[in-house]
């Protein structure tokens, strides 16, 4: 297939390598587990894993069976864990394909039980112990001691016992030291013990390098994408994390404006002086929303704000009359010695690193480079 248009996500594999080391390096050396769901949070789940696997990690984690199966290539050789619900009719595709799953309740361990007993082989499960975040897991301990009992069944292989910090990349710790408080009484409660016990996300694994708790494993996400949770986890400066993700793209079209002249939907926009307009090939429909309008894009070695609404497929930018078709476009991450925080472009919209990458389309075509 060709690739006409030049939009293209650049994405570095050896920096998330290095920044799944460095942060295992800080924490520890607690296991790491290699967080690629959503598709790696929109970045290619397939390659990064192939990587990641191909240079010794074996612990990795999706949000959906779905994306637990793509993984064809490190499902058998490594611990894939489904974080989300998986519904217990579905539990023999784990089994089959060495998925371990979340345990979210007592009620959906005697489903997957009742399941099981057609079933050859064990299911691996880590139980999710609800302590302050409300999503999914429990925190009644009544329900907790009969979870452990369940755990006797020799149909279950008692992998892991997790939770999940609501409020890791805060500037403070007492909610933290709240969910930890839950998590340690509950573990008291388990009679069996798994292999791994894990509660930490990015923040929490950079916030809390030096504590040497009991538990053995943490949970990587945005941190192995070159991305600080939150400013508050950059500032600590534990960690000079890799960038890794970078979106670009060429310009289509240029031209000369005069004062008074207007463009975009809604006629959003009117040149208060002659001016140069530039067009690239980028839009919504790429995942560069609306709310964009008026950020500033590089365009070569200027800062272009772009200008009039953003269109589904192409951007307007302002640009001096230097500017010529084929000039380089950078949106975010870095290019020839050119950068564009994605932390920058995030705030500019007010949402966080995590919803951009995720919000990037499959249209644009993920292109991956060892540095
Ligand atoms: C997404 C997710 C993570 C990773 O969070 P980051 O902030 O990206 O490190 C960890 N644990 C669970 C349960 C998650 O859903």
């Amino acid at each position: 297939m060709i690739n006409d248009r030049p939009t293209e996500l650049r994405v570095d594999l050896n920096a998330i390598l290095n920044n799944y080391n460095k942060l295992t390096a800080l924490n520890n050396k607690k296991t790491g587990i290699a967080i690629v769901k959503a598709d790696s949070y929109g970045l290619g789940a397939r390659a990064i894993a192939n990587h990641l696997y191909k240079n010794g990690v074996r612990h990795f984690a999706t949000a959906t069976l779905e994306e637990a199966l793509e993984l064809k290539d490190v499902i058998f050789d490594s611990m894939v864990l489904v974080l989300g619900v998986t519904n217990p009719q579905n539990v023999k595709y784990a089994v089959e394909n060495n998925v371990s799953l979340t345990c979210p309740s007592k009620v959906w361990l005697e489903k997957c039980l009742e399941e099981m007993e057609t079933i050859k082989g064990k299911l691996k499960i880590h139980v999710k112990i609800e302590t302050g975040m409300g999503r999914i897991g429990t925190s009644d301990k009544e329900e907790l001691v009969k979870i452990d009992k369940l755990l006797s069944s020799e149909k279950i292989d008692f992998e892991g016992i997790f939770s999940h910090y609501s409020n890791a990349d805060g500037s403070d710790n007492n909610y933290d030291d709240y969910q930890t408080k839950n998590f340690d009484e509950r573990l008291k409660l388990f009679t069996h013990k798994p292999k791994y016990i894990h509660i930490g996300n990015s923040a929490s694994t950079v916030k809390y390098s030096d504590r040497q708790d009991q538990y053995n494993m943490t949970r990587l996400g945005i941190s192995l994408y070159g991305c600080y949770p939150s400013e508050n986890i950059e500032k600590l400066d534990k960690i000079k994390l890799e960038p890794v993700v970078s979106l670009v793209s060429k310009i289509t079209h240029v031209k000369k404006f005069l004062k008074g002249e207007k463009l975009g939907y809604g006629v959003s926009y009117e040149a208060k002086q002659d001016e140069y307009i530039a067009t690239v090939p980028i839009g919504y429909a790429d995942g560069i929303l609306r709310r964009a309008q008026g950020f500033k894009i590089k365009v070569g070695t200027e800062d272009c704000e772009i200008v009039g609404r953003v269109c589904m497929d192409q951007l307007m930018v302002r640009c001096s009359e230097n500017i010529k078709v084929g000039d380089d476009v950078l949106i975010f991450g870095e290019n020839n010695g050119q950068k564009i925080s994605v932390d920058d472009f995030a705030t500019f919209q007010d949402t966080i690193s995590y919803e951009i990458f995720c919000c990037i389309n499959k249209r644009v075509p993920r292109v991956y480079y060892k540095k």
